[in-house]
């Protein structure tokens, strides 16, 4: 069955009485070529176990069967339980796990199957937009335990996440991720490849997790608490936006100063290796 073909997409609408939810970002993959750009994106192999989020009716779950040792998808929408159910039948290595991904314990997951031999873990989907960001700091956060994580995106946020300093997209995002990751960007898609058709074009991109952060960092939490700061109130000086970190002017100047960085700049010209700087003479501060 060609599961992303459109008219198997309205048979099943019609067949299970279902109706595409706009507020879980269904927008469903009508198209082989970026379904295998996906599964090719992310390199998966026959030791692999995939995790996929947001399987909807199941065109890139049954991809990855097919190449994968086993698929753990996890989805949050009880009427499809029985779409899935029907579309991934000729699969037994898939599992579906009827469950809001933000909500769940990955960690907990990962560890049982790495109890049963399976502990070479990549991630991939098609992720719902409204909660994208959401998604990916929750995996990197988590410090998730998988080799690489192949998602879909709007292009904005693909964009937010693989800028660096000095362009007007890097943020706290490109940060975040860049520390924990290396970015490549797989494919880029446009809108009219979906069901519904969404307003926005989209882009792949794979991010592998570093076995060992770029930087060397006293205190994770100071960094990202200087990151946040600085990218909180983007248009003012370093001096003005690292006061958000609770250390006051005076401290800061030392600190700038001690780490040869003019005061005046903005923390969207700084590189993650500068942010660790910072971060690290601020350990060694009192506030
Ligand atoms: N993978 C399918 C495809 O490419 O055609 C569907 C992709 S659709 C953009 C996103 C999917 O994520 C939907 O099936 C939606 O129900 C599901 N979803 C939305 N929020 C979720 C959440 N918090 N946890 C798990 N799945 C979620």
């Amino acid at each position: 069955m060609e599961l992303y073909n459109p008219s198997t997409i309205r048979a099943i609408k019609s067949k299970y009485g279902f109706r595409f939810s706009k507020s879980l970002g269904q927008n469903f993959l009508t198209d082989k070529g970026v379904i295998d750009d996906i599964i090719d994106g992310a390199h998966i192999n026959s030791e692999d176990l995939v995790i996929e989020i947001g399987p909807g009716i199941g065109v890139l779950t049954a991809a990855a069967a097919e190449k994968a040792d086993k698929v753990i998808a996890i989805e949050i929408d009880k009427n499809l339980m029985v779409v899935l159910a029907d579309t991934l039948a000729e699969y037994d290595n898939i599992e579906i796990i009827n469950e809001n991904v933000l909500k769940m314990d990955l960690a907990e997951l990962l560890q049982n199957e790495a109890d049963s031999g399976r502990d070479q873990v990549k991630i991939i989907g098609n992720l719902p937009y409204y909660i994208t960001t959401a998604i990916i700091m929750k995996l990197l956060e988590s410090h998730i335990a998988a080799k690489s994580i192949t998602i879909m995106m709007q292009k904005e946020v693909a964009d937010r996440i693989k800028a660096g300093p000095g362009s007007k997209t890097y943020g706290a995002l490109s940060v975040a991720v860049q520390y924990y990751c290396t970015v490549s960007v797989v494919a880029d898609v446009p809108k009219d490849v979906f069901m519904p058709v969404p307003k926005v074009d989209s882009t792949v991109l794979r991010l592998d997790l570093r076995t060992k952060p770029p930087v060397e960092l006293l205190d994770e939490g100071m960094y990202f608490r200087c990151v946040h700061a600085g990218f909180g109130q983007r248009r003012k000086t370093l001096l003005n936006s690292l006061q958000a970190t609770g250390f006051n002017k005076e401290r800061i100047r030392e600190v700038l100063g001690k780490a040869g960085i003019d005061e005046k700049r903005r923390a969207e010209t700084l590189s993650l290796e500068e942010f660790a700087i910072i971060s690290n003479l601020m350990t060694g501060t009192p506030e």
